[in-house]
């Protein structure tokens, strides 16, 4: 819960990772049934903890897509439930506007700012003109970076989810010692690709001994050549976004890669060297968290948009307009 004046009250996440660790991945099937026996208790939890009643709430914001439908759904219907019993506003979110604004629950991060989107489905690049208004730079042809990790973790056994397994694994490799690709790299865009990647790093675990130094160096070497990428793209993009525009520039990484501390250097030296100020959103707002869906709709609402009880859930929802145009609806 989210208050104009006082800030943040409450922030309850409900983590389902140890229900899909044994399978390595999100459980589509485990996640909508975890989010139907979780919803409510948790909604709940979060009114007492911010210390209002349910009839102190000004607006109801929820995420409305893209993402897996089951917990979308449900989420939604939760909250279309309240507004209408509360007779308060709805406000459908994308859940990517919600990583998009994420830093401006702890900074004074003013539109617009170039935002590099790294999560678990999602690897982008985007100028955010404003709220709402994002104009996509470059994004994945294929694997999200989280994705990458994910996979980088399955294949070698080191837990889910990938990221902080593979960071803390990576922190006692030789980033030099495995020859990895960096797909793209020498083109003129701001795409990115992970898809190959990944490949290289399962056929180099299969021809190691499998010992512990060689899933370290392994884990190191797919960390560097993930930075490389994101490096390399990263100061494209900052050379397109400052084009035509007056400084100062602001550089936002966001999503739950945003996490690793060793890319987090990698991309200040790069801003730094670019001269654009380096925001990175505090670790509990990195991964997906009620806090920044709060903030995306508390923002909308000021703006003075809400969204009627009809608003459909969406798998899929580009952020930037013109895709978002031709997205599917559903639900
Ligand atoms: P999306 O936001 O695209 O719909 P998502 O909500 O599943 O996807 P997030 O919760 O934002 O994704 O981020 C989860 C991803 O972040 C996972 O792929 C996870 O491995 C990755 N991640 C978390 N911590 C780290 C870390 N320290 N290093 C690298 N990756 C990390
Ligand atoms: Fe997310």
């Amino acid at each position: 819960m989210l208050c104009s004046d006082a800030g943040l009250l409450s922030n309850i996440v409900a983590s389902q990772d140890a229900a899909h660790a044994p399978y390595g991945g999100v459980v589509p099937e485990i996640a909508a049934r975890a989010h139907m026996s979780k919803i409510d208790a948790i909604i709940d939890r979060a009114v007492q903890d911010s210390g209002l009643t349910y009839s102190d709430l000004t607006g109801i914001a929820a995420t409305s897509g893209p993402g897996l439908i089951g917990g979308v759904i449900t989420g939604l219907m939760a909250a279309k439930g309240l507004a209408l019993s509360l007779n308060k506003p709805l406000i459908a979110i994308n859940h990517l506007e919600g990583h998009a604004v994420s830093p401006r629950l702890t900074e004074d991060c003013a539109f617009p700012y170039l935002l590099l989107l790294v999560s678990g489905g999602h690897s982008q690049l985007l100028s955010v003109n404003g709220l709402g208004d994002y104009t996509r730079l470059g994004s994945t042809i294929d694997d999200a970076a989280g994705e990458a990790f994910d996979k980088t973790a399955k294949v070698m056994g080191l837990g889910f989810p990938g990221g902080p397994n593979v960071e803390r694994w990576a922190a006692k490799g030789d980033d030099h010692a495995v020859k990895l690709p960096r797909p793209l790299l020498d083109r003129d865009s701001c795409d990115f690709s992970f898809a190959g990647l990944k490949t290289a790093v399962a056929r180099a675990y299969v021809a190691s001994d499998g010992s512990d130094t060689a899933k370290a160096n392994l884990a190191a070497s797919f960390q560097r050549a993930i930075a490389d990428c994101l490096n390399d793209r990263v100061a494209r993009a900052m050379t397109q976004f400052a084009e035509g525009r007056d400084g100062p520039y602001r550089f936002v990484v966001a999503g739950g890669v945003a996490a690793n501390a060793t890319l987090r250097d990698g991309l200040k030296s790069v801003a730094a060297e670019r001269g654009f100020d380096a925001i990175f959103p505090p670790l509990r707002f990195c991964g997906d968290n009620a806090a920044m869906i709060a903030q995306a709709g508390l923002e909308r609402l000021q703006a003075g948009h809400v969204d009627p009880l009809n608003a459909p859930a969406r798998p899929r929802w580009p952020l930037d307009a013109e895709a978002a145009k031709q997205a599917p609806a559903s639900g």
